[in-house]
């Protein structure tokens, strides 16, 4: 996997939360132009947008709606789409304070920043999940990646959760988590690996009552959680499925004389 870096407010480089280059970032303010006193946000129906374009472009040049260049993008953001317009527009304007908008320079998306926080996209800080991770478990760690840019706290208490399932789902009873982790350590789990359960289990304690570790102060902290619950599946649901695999793939007469030795031993 690239190189990733963690986005953060006014930093010039970080991994794109929407395409995940590793990528130089532009910043701007945002400012506002008010509208006419009792005047609505407009909001187009996508068709409709698409139907006007379609008829603004067989007419003369000379004939079209003013904002005609600007069709192309009001289609795409009706879509639901955030997005900067390509557009420049010189009105009268006012600055919004905390609120600051990074573009990526390769794909060119923006996110919003409130505050110091990455406020959109609502992304995990790790896009990759690991693909053995079951359903139960991938949905607590998509939960924790939705809030995390706005409180790795939750993230944190979240990934807790993540790991309480994927306990159980590797033989622990799941409903004490250093039981379970106790469990796994009798049956020859790694030290390293209980470990980094121990790590997952004590951040995510403190996230959730007032301790020594605080999530918020350091969102690196919660961030490293999703890069460590990814490393427990590698280790125990990837790598013994991916030895199974390459195992079954030879010819059962070579297999048979080695799995009478193993299990010879193992008596
Ligand atoms: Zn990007």
């Amino acid at each position: 996997m690239a190189t990733y870096i963690l986005p953060k407010f006014g930093e010039i480089r970080f991994s794109c939360p929407h395409c995940g280059a590793l990528a130089h970032q532009y910043w701007g303010a945002t400012m506002v132009k008010w509208l006419k006193k009792d005047a609505s946000p407009a909001r187009w129906g996508i068709d409709e947008l698409k139907k006007v374009y379609e008829e603004q472009k067989e007419l003369d040049p000379k004939e079209r709606f003013s904002d005609f260049e600007k069709l192309p993008e009001y289609i795409e953001a009706a879509s639901g789409k955030i997005m900067a317009s390509r557009h420049r527009e010189d009105p009268y304007s006012h600055l919004i304070y905390q609120l600051d908008v990074s573009k990526c320079d390769s794909c060119e998306e923006i996110a919003l920043w409130m505050g110091d926080k990455m406020v959109f996209p609502a992304v995990g800080p790790s896009v990759f999940a690991n693909q053995d991770m079951s359903r139960d478990v991938r949905k607590l760690y998509d939960e924790a990646g939705a809030v995390f840019s706005t409180s790795p706290r939750s993230a944190a208490a979240m990934l807790r959760l993540a790991l309480q399932v994927l306990l159980k789902e590797l033989g622990g009873k799941g409903t004490n988590i250093n039981d379970d982790i106790d469990y796994l350590s009798d049956n020859g789990l790694s030290p390293q690996l209980v470990k980094v359960m121990h790590s997952l289990r004590i951040i995510g304690n403190e996230s959730v009552h007032p301790g020594q570790i605080s999530v918020d102060d350091d969102p690196s902290i919660a961030e490293a959680m999703f890069r460590l619950i990814n490393e427990v599946i590698e280790q125990l649901v990837t790598r013994p499925r991916e030895q199974e695999e390459l195992w079954l793939m030879l010819p059962e007469n070579k297999r048979k004389p080695v799995e009478k030795k193993i299990n010879k031993t193992e008596k």
